[in-house]
């Protein structure tokens, strides 16, 4: 039976994030023939409108509103909300980024439908929605096979495949009932400045204790340059102060699944594992031939970081 799909497309500073158009594609595969429907939140959505029609949204709904201008929780989520009613979604997708993770468990709660967060695979089976999502810390993966009802899920950013579907999007204009909001963004503060965004970057070089101090993470910075990839780092390294925790990468940091992950002088703690441990290939770094990083690595470097980030630097020049 064709289901109508709803993508929350995110962006950010200005651009649509990779998210979106990994949710649209998953989307198409969800319908069954149905509609994939994507909204676009903020004054400026609707210069995003062409994007998102090539990725194969059939409809866009631009949800103008100066409210929604900022990401605010109340905004959104009473937004969100509204709009799943509007269109009586059957499957609606959105990022597991920090929006989806504070917006998809409210807005389902509110509307009374189950949610499958943080899915890592997305498949339809006999006309079943099933998601694949980790549990244990990563340790484990489960099914969640839905067979009837609305479907809610947030989609772990960069597990799926991109597809352009170049389609002539309808647009709709919506304004959402928005009242009541308990926060204002009077600043943003970035943390980081400019680079590749950790959570969908395609390289990481990540740093821990073994950097040993702030400089520490010097070479590491130039190898992620070099590979047009963003630095990560351990607890260890954020808790020693020798990077901001904006790049810690773990259980209680970010999840991440690059297609490259070099983890440069940390142990491999099952706190870390679980943050990038889904990575496509993991090479480790490190002094200790029995650093348990070494077991989930597909290429181990037995060696000092400080020799062998550099050498490796080198040789991507000439490549
Ligand atoms: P260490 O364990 O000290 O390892 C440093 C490594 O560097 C060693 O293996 C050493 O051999 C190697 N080394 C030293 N010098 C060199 C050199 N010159 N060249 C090469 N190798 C060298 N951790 C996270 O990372 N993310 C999380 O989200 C997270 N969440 C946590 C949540 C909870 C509730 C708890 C209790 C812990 C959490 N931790 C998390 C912490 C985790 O348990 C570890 O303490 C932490 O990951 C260790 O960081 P590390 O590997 O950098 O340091």
């Amino acid at each position: 039976m064709s289901k109508k799909v709803l993508v929350f497309a995110e962006t950010k500073d200005g651009k649509l994030r990779n998210i979106s158009f990994e949710a649209i594609t998953v989307g198409q595969g969800l319908s069954e023939g149905g509609e994939v429907i994507v909204s676009l939140f903020g004054p400026e959505a609707s210069q995003y409108v062409q994007e998102v029609s090539e990725y194969g949204a059939n409809k866009v709904y631009l949800l103008e509103d100066e409210s929604l201008s900022t990401f605010t929780t109340d905004a959104y989520t009473q937004a969100l909300c509204q709009l799943i009613e509007e269109v009586q979604a059957d499957v609606i997708l959105m990022g597991h980024t920090a929006i989806g993770k504070d917006v998809a468990p409210r807005a389902a709660a509110r509307l009374g439908l189950g949610l499958a967060s943080d899915c890592t695979g997305a498949e339809l089976e006999n006309g079943n929605i099933i998601f694949t999502r980790p549990i244990y810390a990563g340790k484990a993966f489960q099914k969640k096979v839905f067979n009837k009802g609305k479907v809610f899920a947030t989609l772990r950013p960069n597990n799926f495949d991109i597809q352009k579907n170049p389609n002539e999007s309808e647009v709709v204009s919506f304004q959402p009932v928005i009242k009541d909001i308990r926060t204002i963004v009077k600043e943003i503060v970035r943390k980081t400045a400019g680079g590749v965004d950790l959570s969908e970057a395609k390289v990481i070089i990540s740093g821990g204790r073994g950097v040993k101090n702030k400089d520490g993470f010097k070479p590491l910075q130039e190898l992620a340059e070099v590979l047009g990839g963003a630095v990560g780092a351990s607890r260890g390294a954020c808790d020693a102060d020798y990077c901001d925790y904006s790049l810690q990468i773990g259980q209680t940091g970010k999840v991440v699944t690059p297609d490259l992950y070099i983890a440069c002088g940390i142990s491999g703690a099952i706190q870390h594992l679980a943050g990038m441990s889904n990575s496509k290939v993991i090479v480790a770094i490190n002094k200790d031939p029995e650093a348990p990083i070494f077991q989930v690595a597909d290429y181990g470097i037995v060696g000092d970081l400080f020799e062998v980030v550099p050498l490796l630097t080198e040789e991507f020049k000439k490549a």
